[in-house]
């Protein structure tokens, strides 16, 4: 079943075109990679998906009700939640409370402190800690965690990794496996490719605004996947599935 459909998006910043005629589905129960280079226009695209961002055209469906004109807080109450590129946390509030303050008329479901506790036992001992005084792994996994404090239906997650030691994204990414076995529908950017590949069940390339390659992570050859990223060799117009 189609969860989230983008179609013909177009994002702009006054004459600057972010995103260009963007169209792409997500199943419920998968794992999609965006992936592309600095100011291919991801962020941009995921703001328009969470209601961050308005459009300037095209729409934004989820599970078949057009979004595109809803703000940001009705579609967190539908079930779409934002991890934003760089956490933005109320950095004087504990983590407890950053997490409840995002349960605040919340929809119904498994997510609560306690899970979110269990699902970052790194969390556990820092619970009444102010949240400035985490490290940046730990304050990835608050911002994670209070975005599933929403119990969403769609996670939009964006650069989780930036700005992390290696092996504190692999202890963020091992947690975040268990939010997707639980069959949450995740759209990621991701930087690192191995990463995106690794992870996504499909990987969606950005180039200047467009989707320059779209495919199976599985039958992607990585070669590709490098020219569409750096846009080698031209564009690879229209979404060449793989
Ligand atoms: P990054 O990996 O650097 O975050 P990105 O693929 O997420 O890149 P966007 O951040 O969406 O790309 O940026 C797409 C384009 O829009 C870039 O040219 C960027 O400079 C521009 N842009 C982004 N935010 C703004 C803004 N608030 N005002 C003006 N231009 C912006």
């Amino acid at each position: 079943m189609t969860l989230l459909k983008v179609d013909q998006l177009d994002c702009r910043y006054g004459l600057l075109q972010a995103v260009r005629g963007v169209s792409f589905e997500v199943a419920q129960g998968e794992i999609v990679a965006l992936i592309g280079a600095n100011g291919a226009g991801k962020t941009t695209l995921l703001r328009a998906i969470a209601g961050a961002h308005r459009p300037h055209a095209g729409s934004v469906s989820f599970d078949g009700a057009d979004v595109t004109r809803l703000p940001a807080h009705r579609r967190v109450s539908l079930g779409i939640a934002l991890v934003p590129e760089g956490r933005r946390l109320f950095p004087s509030l504990t983590v407890e409370e950053n997490l409840r303050v995002a349960a605040v008329g919340n929809r119904r479901g498994r997510w609560n402190v306690q899970a979110v506790l269990d699902v970052f036992p790194l969390l556990q001992p820092r619970r009444k800690m102010p949240a400035a005084n985490l490290s940046g792994g730990e304050q990835q996994a608050v911002a994670i965690g209070r975005a599933l404090m929403s119990n969403p239906r769609l996670l939009l997650l964006d650069e989780v990794s930036l700005g992390l030691a290696p092996v504190v994204v692999d202890a963020v990414y091992r947690s975040l496996a268990n939010v997707i076995s639980e069959g949450a529908t995740v759209l990621l950017v991701e930087q690192d490719l191995t990463r995106a590949l690794r992870v996504a069940g499909r990987v969606i390339c950005m180039l200047e605004g467009h989707v320059v390659l779209e495919g199976a992570a599985q039958s992607l050859d990585r070669d590709r996947v490098v020219h569409a990223y750096f846009g080698l060799g031209g564009h690879a117009a229209g979404g060449a599935s793989a």
